[in-house]
């Protein structure tokens, strides 16, 4: 990648870059819309990210280029409005310029700037989280400013959040910027604080993207969310992390909705699943992880309803593989990808049985992408 980047950048733009950055994307392993509920979601950074190159210019210009895009964006440096049509991908590193000054940070004023990526795009990997962290490290270098990693998750979420205009939890972003090969990132998303687990050795990643999205899926996403609020109300709470499962046992009957009560029962448990399974990373018991994922998919599937049809069957598929630990959806659900944690004896062979098998149910075929953990965003 890093030698594609160069020599991209210098048919670009005439000139080697002078900074290069990296950032890896993320699967969301465990804690499935636990974030905005103050509660602690893990997050795996994968081998594969967006890179970005950069070199300063004396004058008062910036050029953004992408190799998943023809054009080349020139822009003033004071001109920070939201970009749209073919240009709007250049609002996440316009949108990370312009969450800086609020993080205490330098803007870098000219420049050329060029991003390339092995990360599909929308696949639910945060391809997004991923441009955002390589351009905020590609400017602070630019400037001559190393900030904690921290200070570049927030100023990268923001970006998402005001710029670009996508209500993210912080799973993305921290996971981008904490993650660390062999390991898994913890988030408690209230702090929030990070912390890296390490991933006993012999466990693999498939994901499986079925690339079917629920045509109502912002407005579900929405209600899901009242739910949740309305759920931790009605116990007495701000957030359902502060419900505890023997409090939500023994409630009084009337006190929650029977929809309330099915949300309020997936949080609850998702948490307590979160903190079982890094208890069981750390014991080196990848079997019992996997129990907890596929437990995890059941609870979206039943309580949650944030599953499809489609989710469901690869779900089943591999869980009925022996190779394989355990499956879940990934993401906020309604469609999009299944991800599987399996032995090294699931291979290739293996993934595309069970894409052929959904295929003849569904029609078309699922991508599959085999990941391995990745380093977090660095300077190259
Ligand atoms: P996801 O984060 O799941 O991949 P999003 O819709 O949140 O999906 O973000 C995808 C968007 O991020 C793309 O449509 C594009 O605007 C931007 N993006 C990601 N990677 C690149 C890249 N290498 N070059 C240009 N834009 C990119
Ligand atoms: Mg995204």
């Amino acid at each position: 990648m890093k030698s594609a980047l160069l020599a991209n950048f210098s048919r670009l733009f005439g000139r080697p870059p002078e900074i290069v950055a990296r950032a890896p994307g993320r699967i969301e392993f465990i804690g499935n819309h636990t974030d905005y509920n103050g509660g602690p979601v893990l997050g795996v950074a994968i081998d594969r990210s967006v890179w970005v190159a950069l070199a300063r210019r004396d004058d008062e210009q910036r050029q953004f280029a992408s190799a998943q895009r023809e054009d080349v964006i020139r822009l003033p440096v004071g001109r920070l409005e939201k970009m749209s049509g073919d240009a709007s991908w250049a609002n996440y590193p316009l949108g990370v310029l312009a969450a800086f000054p609020a993080f205490g940070l330098r803007v870098p004023a000219g420049f050329d700037y060029l991003a390339l990526s092995d990360l599909p795009v929308g696949a639910g990997l945060s391809s997004s989280a991923a441009i955002e962290l390589a351009s905020a490290l590609a400017f602070t270098a630019a400037v001559g400013e190393c900030p904690s990693r921290e200070v570049l998750v927030r100023a990268a979420r923001h970006a998402e959040n005001r710029f670009v205009g996508v209500p993210c939890g912080i799973l993305d972003q921290g996971v981008s910027g904490f993650g660390r090969k062999d390991h898994l990132v913890f988030i408690d998303c209230r702090g929030p604080r990070f912390e890296t687990v390490p991933l006993p050795a012999g466990a693999h990643f498939w994901v499986f993207n079925t690339h079917t999205h629920h045509a109502l899926v912002d407005g579900l996403y929405a209600a899901r969310h009242r739910e949740c609020m309305e759920a931790a109300h009605a116990l007495g709470a701000t957030l359902l992390v502060d419900v505890r499962p023997e409090a939500l046992a023994t409630v009084a009957p009337g006190t929650l909705s029977p929809v309330a009560a099915k949300r309020a029962q997936h949080i609850v448990g998702e948490i307590s699943r979160v903190s079982s399974s890094v208890e069981a990373l750390r014991a080196g018991d990848l079997a019992a992880v996997g129990r907890l994922l596929t437990a995890s998919h059941r609870s979206s599937q039943h309580l949650f309803e944030n599953s499809t049809a489609e989710l469901d069957f690869l779900v089943d598929t591999l869980a009925a593989t022996p190779e394989v630990h355990g499956a879940r959806l990934t993401g906020g659900g309604f469609g999009g990808a299944v991800m599987a944690m399996t032995s090294e004896k699931f291979d290739d062979g293996a993934a595309r049985r069970v894409a052929a098998a959904y295929a003849q149910k569904f029609g078309a075929s699922p991508d599959i992408l085999h990941l391995q953990t990745g380093d977090g965003a660095g300077l190259v």
